[in-house]
């Protein structure tokens, strides 16, 4: 058997590592903790309480969450995230970006899955693209309400990237404090339908203030 250091956790108290285990479930907003999420956001290594505890089970069980092997997060959920941190941003998020105030999920999660960081960006803009259609002339004409009324995850994703994540009325973006919104044109309220044509960025202020002219 090999015998490996494990100098700085040592004298760490089993009450510090547990409390740590709920730190990391309660940032990313699941249920339970994986060993591979425990490492993408823990302060310690999970072979550290594994061989404190004797297993990942019993870690999770002294920390009251349940039991879980590999809790498989959707790529679905991965894209949607990444929508997250590129409003945020206002740019195309860099591999060392992915911090935990924007993202749910860390950069290592998503190299985990795609393989890299760029590949990661191409499988999320191939989803992204896949939202395009249906255009307004596929949609038969006497169909009332044709659209949901808000933008769906691969729509906003799409109109980011257009739009460069600039507020297409006055420019501004996250790196200057603005918080963006996807808006219609055409407002749904007046038969603007929920396609790609129809929608844009805006920041905030002029969202509201849009509205504001409408009512
Ligand atoms: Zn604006």
């Amino acid at each position: 058997m090999r015998f490996e250091l494990e100098p700085h956790h040592r004298d760490t108290p089993d009450d510090t590592l547990i409390a740590d285990l709920r730190r990391v479930a309660v940032e990313s907003g699941s249920s339970s903790v994986t060993i591979d999420q425990y490492n993408d956001r823990g302060r310690y290594h999970a072979t550290t309480l594994t061989r404190r505890f004797g297993s990942w089970f019993k870690a999770l069980e002294l920390a009251g969450l349940p039991k879980t092997r590999n809790l498989n997060i959707p790529d679905e959920a991965l894209f949607e995230n990444l929508v997250e941190v590129w409003t945020k941003l206002g740019t195309q998020p860099k591999y060392n970006q992915l911090t935990k105030d924007v993202s749910q999920y860390s950069s290592g999660t998503y190299e985990k899955r795609f393989g890299t960081w760029r590949r990661a960006l191409e499988a999320f803009v191939s989803w992204a693209n896949e939202g395009v259609a249906p255009l307004v002339d596929a949609i038969p004409s006497n169909t009332i309400r044709r659209t949901a009324r808000t933008a769906n995850w691969r729509q906003r994703a799409i109109v980011l990237m257009r739009d460069g994540a600039t507020c297409r009325l006055c420019g501004a973006s996250p790196q200057s404090g603005a918080r963006l919104h996807v808006d219609h044109i055409i407002p749904w309220s007046l038969g603007g339908e929920t396609v790609i044509e129809n929608l844009q960025i805006l920041c905030e202020q002029c969202n509201v203030g849009k509205s504001n002219i409408q009512v």
